[in-house]
Parts: C-alpha cells; structure tokens; sequence
C-alpha cells in the first residue's frame, strides 16, 4: 500500500552554507521536501550541487533581509555569516541578517504557525566568566567591539525569538552551537580547523594566534544534525502548546588547546609544516566548552558520538580533494 501521510515542506535559510548543506542532506534522506534560501554570501552551489536536481528540492536564491512569501510547515534559520573574517567583512549587513532576518522569519513562521528553528551560537556567552557553560548563563558580551555585529545580533535574534514564543505562542526551538566543523567548510573562513588543514596540507606555517593554550571544543556536523532534528522533532506541549523552545547548547563537551589541534592536524596530515605564532585577535575567548546536560535530558541522550581524530580525518580528506581540484582548474 502506499503511504499518504503528508510530506514535509521544510524551510532552510543559509542551506548553502557549511552546516545547512548538512541539515538539507538528512532531511531529504528522510522524505521530507527542502526549500533552500541563500544569497551565497558565504555559502556556494558547489556545497548543494548534488542535490539541485532532486525533485525533493528548491533553491531560492534571497537575502533573509528582505521578506519572504513562501508556504511551509517548517523553518531552520540558518542564514548568517559565521566566522569572524566573513562576518567582520560587512558588520552592519551582520547584523542586519541577524535581526531584520530573524525578525522576516519569525513574522513567516507566524503566518504559517510553523516550527521555527534558530542557529543561535556559543559567542552569546562572549569570553565567558563561567565555564563550562551552562544555557542559564547570561554571557560576557563587549557590545561594541569587532565581534560585536554578530554576538550581539544573535543575542537579539534570540530576545525576538522568545518574544514571539511568550506574545504569540510560537513553537520556537533555539539551539546555541559551539565550535563545529567538517566536510564543506570554506577553504578561507579564517577558522582554526580549516586554516590549521589547509595551511598543512599546502606545507605552509601553521600560524598559532596567541601562545595557542585557549581552549575550544569541536563538534563533528554530524552530530550536530543530529541534535537539530532531534529537537525540531520534539512534540509540541500538552493542549497544542509550543514545545520546548531552548535554548539548548549544542556542541562536544571534549575540550583541547589550539596547540593541540594544530599538533594532531600536523600529526593526521603527516606535513611538514611548523608552528609560529601571531598575536591574539582582539575579545578572543580564551576558553570555551558548552555543558551540554540539557541536550542530554531533553533530546533522548543525544551527545557527541564523532571522536576529533576520525571527524578530523573525514575533514582533512574533503580538503584533499577540494585543493587537487582547485589545481587542476576545475
Ligand atoms: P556558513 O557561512 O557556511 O553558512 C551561512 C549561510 O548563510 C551561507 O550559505 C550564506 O551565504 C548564508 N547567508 C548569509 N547571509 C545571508 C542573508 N542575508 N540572506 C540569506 N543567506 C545568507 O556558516 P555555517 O558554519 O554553516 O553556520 C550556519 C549557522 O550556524 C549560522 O547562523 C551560524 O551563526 C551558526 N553557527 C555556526 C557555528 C559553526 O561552528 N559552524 C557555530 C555557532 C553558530
Ligand atoms: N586560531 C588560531 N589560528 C588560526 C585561526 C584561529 O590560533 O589560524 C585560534 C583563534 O584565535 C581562536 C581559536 O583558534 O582562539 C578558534 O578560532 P575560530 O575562529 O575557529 O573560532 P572562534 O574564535 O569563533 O571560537
């Protein structure tokens, strides 16, 4: 027999970006229909090209800055420059897409009475005083420094979020990501684990900014996917009542030092290259590490299963192959 239960249409601004060219992947294996929006800002055609002429799949080629009229039952906003070299570029825009862009998604969301999903971050906890952290932790956030245009337009995309959660009952879940990488990461964001491949494989200095002991955790995609669905998936409350909204801390709990990473990058690459050290950029947290209980507790245990070495292998090849292409031309 077949099965008629109704498909879902499901909304992914930034799906041309690293993580929502992910996001996209799993929901098209599960049946559902994508509708990828992105202005390609940082995000490319190259990251969904296998999937443009899937029947399942739409791309729009939009600024979340500006409305939007489409029909879905659900959204994942992701659009937003992430790494400081590209969200520094045009701080203004940054902000802009935070905010007017939350602000367009979340007027959406209401008219459709969808499930609205924000990619909201760990900078919101900016260098944090607390540590690890905990999601009822309010943060240590310069509000005007040249990290400001995104830590603060995220914070605000998520006063707007659950101001549409408290006034107009909307089922918002905002999850907080720390540090992820993998396959599909810009080649040029400036983010340590993609400098850090690139710069070995190309046999150049691996540039250490700091004397290299702050501390991140890094998250594998795939786990991080995990933990969107899982809470996108999550039941709406008794009497039709929003789910829970969050914010839950998405990331891996491990914590290494940057010397570290770059020691097992050179270690995993086999290169050549050195370290050196360049100076640390200006509000440059110097630890980092989410308490991840609440995830664990609302989203059936879900935590990190991926180890660094193995994510960094599967990372290390995508480069591979990106720079023999890029040398051939192609
Ligand atoms: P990315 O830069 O690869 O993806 C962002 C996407 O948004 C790009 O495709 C870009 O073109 C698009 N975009 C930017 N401005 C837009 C606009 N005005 N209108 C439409 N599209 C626009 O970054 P990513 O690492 O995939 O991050 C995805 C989301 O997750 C972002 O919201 C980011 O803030 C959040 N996040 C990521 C990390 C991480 O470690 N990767 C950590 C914390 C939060
Ligand atoms: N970093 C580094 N060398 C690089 C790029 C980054 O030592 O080539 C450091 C950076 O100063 C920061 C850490 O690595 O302390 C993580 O930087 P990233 O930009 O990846 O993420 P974020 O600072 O947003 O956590």
């Amino acid at each position: 027999m077949r099965n008629y239960e109704p498909r879902k249409r499901i909304l992914v601004t930034g799906g041309a970006g690293f993580v929502g060219s992910h996001l996209i992947d799993r929901l098209l294996a599960r049946g559902d229909e994508v509708v990828c929006v992105d202005n390609l800002f940082t995000g490319t055609k190259r990251n969904i090209e296998h999937v443009l002429d899937h029947p399942r799949f739409e791309f729009m080629r939009h600024d979340v800055t500006f409305p939007l009229y489409i029909e879905v039952d659900q959204i994942y906003n992701l659009a937003c420059p992430a790494s400081p070299i590209h969200y520094q570029h045009d701080p203004v825009a940054t902000t802009k897409t935070s905010v007017h862009g939350a602000i367009n998604m979340l007027g959406l969301a209401k008219r459709l009475k969808a499930r609205i999903f924000q990619a909201s971050t760990s900078e919101v906890y900016g260098d944090p005083a607390v540590h690890p952290q905990r999601e009822d932790y309010w943060g240590n956030v310069n509000p005007i420094g040249p990290r400001s245009c995104y830590d603060e337009g995220k914070r605000c995309a998520e006063t707007l979020f659950f101001d549409y959660y408290r006034q107009h009952q909307l089922d918002i879940r905002v999850a907080r990501i720390f540090n992820t990488y993998g396959p599909r990461m810009h080649p040029n964001d400036g983010r340590v684990v993609s400098n850090f491949i690139v710069q070995a494989l190309k046999g150049e200095d691996i540039t250490l900014y700091g004397d290299g002991q702050q501390t991140r955790s890094f998250c594998y995609v795939d786990d991080l996917v995990e933990g969107f669905l899982r809470f996108m998936d999550l039941p709406k409350g008794a009497n039709g009542e929003p789910g829970f909204p969050g914010p839950i801390n998405l990331g891996n709990p491990g914590e290494f030092t940057i010397r570290q990473l770059a020691e097992k990058v050179i270690e995993l690459t086999g290169s050549s290259s050195q370290m050196v050290f360049r100076p640390l950029p200006a509000d440059d947290p110097m630890q980092r590490q989410p308490n991840i209980e609440r995830a664990r507790e609302y989203l059936n245990d879900w935590q990190p299963q991926v180890q660094l070495e193995d994510g960094l292998r599967k990372t290390i090849a995508f480069f591979d192959a990106l720079l023999t292409e890029d040398d051939r031309g192609s």
